[in-house]
C-alpha cells in the first residue's frame, strides 16, 4: 500500500515536469507537441485517469465500465479544452476539480464528439459550472430522438444488476450541448492563437460523430470513428458504406498522435488500422451464409 502510494506520488511528481506548460514557453509551438506515448499517469479515481501525452495534453481515460477516452488540452491562453467528455458528470467534475487544484480557476470549454454517452455524458458538470459545451445540431436531435434507445442498448452490455455502473447509466441525465453548430459546417475555435478544429467527415460509426483536431500539436481525437483494436465494436448505427471515406478524409491531416474513444493505442497508424478493420469486417460479413 505504501509502495503503491509512493509510485503514485512519483508519477504525480513526474507529471509536474512533463505535463506542465511552462508559461514562458507557451508561445513555442514545439513545446506543445504530443507523442503517441504516455509519459505520466495521474489517478483521479480508481476508474478515472489522466494520461499525459505532451505538455498540457492528456487522454482522459474513464472505465465506465467500458474503457472510454476523451482528451483534455491546455491552450496557450490558459483555457482547458475537452474533446469529448468522460462518461458521467461525476467523472467530469473530478477532472474540473483537478484543474482548479493544480492550476487554479481556469476557463473550460467542452466539445461533444457525438450523442452517445461516451461522447457527452459529462455535459451536466460543465453546464452546471457555467462552462460552454459545443456540439452539432445533429447531436442535439439524435440525443432527443434516440437517447433512451442508446441508454437501453448500453444497459444491455451490463447484465450485472448490482453493478454501480448499471445504476450510473440508469441515472445519467442526458444534457445537450448549449453552443450548437450546423454539423456540415464543422467548427473552428481559437484560444491564445492556437486553433481547435471540429471536423465532420460524414457518417461513420454513428451519424453524428465528429473528430476534434489540434493542428498546433498534431493531435487528432477521432472518438468512436477511430478503431484502436482489431474488431469494429458497436455497429448499431454505423454507416459501413461511408465510414471508410470519412477516415480517408482525415488521413492527410498532420498528426503525431491519434486518440480513439476505445483502446490504448495512440499512434497515427490508427487511421489505417480503422480502414483495415472495416475492410476485414465487410469481407467476413460477405462470406457469412
Ligand atoms: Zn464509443
Amino acid at each position: 500500500m505504501i509502495f503503491h502510494r509512493l509510485v503514485l506520488a512519483l508519477l504525480m511528481l513526474g507529471s509536474a515536469f512533463v505535463c506542465e506548460v511552462a508559461a514562458e514557453d507557451s508561445s513555442v509551438a514545439h513545446e506543445r507537441k504530443v507523442a503517441p506515448a504516455v509519459t505520466a499517469e495521474i489517478a483521479l479515481a480508481p476508474d478515472l485517469h489522466l494520461l499525459c501525452i505532451g505538455a498540457g495534453a492528456y487522454v482522459v481515460r474513464h472505465d465506465c465500465p467500458f474503457l472510454c477516452n476523451s482528451v483534455l488540452v491546455e491552450m496557450p491562453d490558459g483555457t482547458f479544452v475537452f474533446g469529448g467528455t468522460p462518461g458521467f458528470p461525476e467523472a467530469a467534475r473530478l477532472v474540473l476539480d483537478w484543474i482548479v487544484r493544480e492550476h487554479g480557476r481556469r476557463p473550460v470549454v467542452a466539445i461533444d464528439s457525438g450523442y452517445h454517452f461516451d461522447n457527452l455524458g459529462g455535459n451536466g458538470a460543465f453546464i452546471e459550472a457555467g462552462f460552454p459545451v459545443y456540439g452539432s445540431d445533429l447531436t442535439v436531435r439524435l440525443l432527443a430522438e434516440r437517447g433512451e434507445r442508446m441508454r437501453a442498448h448500453t444497459l444491455g452490455f451490463i447484465p450485472d444488476q448490482s453493478s454501480p455502473y448499471r445504476a450510473a447509466h440508469t441515472a445519467l441525465r442526458f444534457v445537450p450541448p448549449d453552443h450548437v453548430f450546423p454539423i456540415g459546417d464543422g467548427l473552428t475555435l481559437r484560444f491564445g492563437g492556437e486553433e481547435v478544429r471540429v471536423i465532420y467527415p460524414g457518417p461513420t460509426q454513428a451519424p453524428d460523430k465528429v473528430a476534434i483536431y489540434f493542428p498546433g500539436r498534431r493531435l487528432l481525437y477521432g472518438s468512436c470513428m477511430i478503431l484502436a483494436g482489431d474488431r469494429p465494436g458497436n455497429l448499431a448505427e454505423a454507416d459501413l458504406d461511408h465510414w471508410g471515406d470519412g477516415i480517408r478524409l482525415l488521413q492527410p491531416l498532420a498528426v503525431d498522435a491519434v486518440v480513439a474513444a476505445h483502446g490504448a493505442r495512440l499512434d497515427p497508424g490508427l487511421l489505417q488500422n480503422t480502414l483495415d478493420v472495416l475492410a476485414g469486417h465487410v469481407a467476413s460479413a460477405g462470406r457469412a451464409p
